[in-house]
């Protein structure tokens, strides 16, 4: 299994790259051979990957990133099924345009959804529930970005604890195999069942894996988070 960890000198602000290492170390133990390739903007994105990674930024190294990836790459992977995880300012610029150093950007128009400056930055602790995975998810938002789904565009939780998207009623997207959320965390060591669900979508077939000092490093942040 490839997992692409995209631009994470641009995207690696906030600690997401932990994502990739959490989806290997999983991989690993369900049996997958899996390897992490790191993607800098100056590499052509692969095509061939089963699950992409984008990390939360700040303004500038979003839009750099985001330029990098203009070419469509992205796209072709994701017309092939390939699995998306994409944080904060990753999940902004998947979008149809986003707000950065107080301007209107183009995004890559993977998600219909629009991302405008909010009132205030959002930051704290999140909690939301998943209706896919029937469980609540808790993790860290640091944005100053409000984002608005577009018809059609499923979110990715409801949320409990937080802001979410902006408005404290929703957080990220769900397009197919696009996965877009506010929560930094890694949201993947906070929450390993959602790690087993992006593992098993790139699988085709269903993982679940043991591993229980994750579990209960989860259920204390979610006993914490409220
Ligand atoms: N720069 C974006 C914002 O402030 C994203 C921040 C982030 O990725 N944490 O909205």
């Amino acid at each position: 299994m490839k997992i692409v960890r995209i631009h994470n000198e641009l995207l690696g602000t906030y600690g997401d790259r932990g994502n990739g290492d959490v989806l290997a170390y999983r991989a690993s133990l369900a049996g997958i051979n899996a390897s992490v390739i790191d993607i800098t903007y100056r590499d052509a994105i692969p095509h061939d990957g089963d699950i992409y990674l984008l990390g939360g930024a700040e303004d500038a190294a979003q839009i750099l990133s985001c330029n990098a990836l203009s070419g469509g790459a992205l796209h072709g992977a994701v017309e092939k099924g390939a699995v998306v995880l994409a944080i904060c300012a990753g999940f902004q610029i998947l979008g149809k345009s986003y707000f950065a150093h107080g301007q209107e950007q183009r995004g890559l128009g993977l998600l219909n959804m629009v991302t405008v400056p909010g009132p205030d930055r959002y930051v704290g602790d999140i909690k939301i529930h998943s209706e896919l995975l029937g469980i609540d998810l808790t993790g860290f938002e640091n944005h100053g970005g409000k984002t608005i789904l577009g018809a059609g565009t499923e979110s990715f939780g409801r949320v409990k604890v937080g802001s979410g998207n902006g408005d404290g009623g929703v957080d990220g997207a769900i397009s197919g195999n696009i996965f877009g959320t506010y929560l930094h965390g890694p949201i993947l060591a906070r929450n390993p069942e959602f790690a087993d669900l992006l593992l098993s979508r790139a699988h085709g077939a269903p993982v679940k894996v043991s591993d229980p000092l994750a579990d209960r490093y989860a259920a204390l942040r979610r006993e914490v988070v409220k």
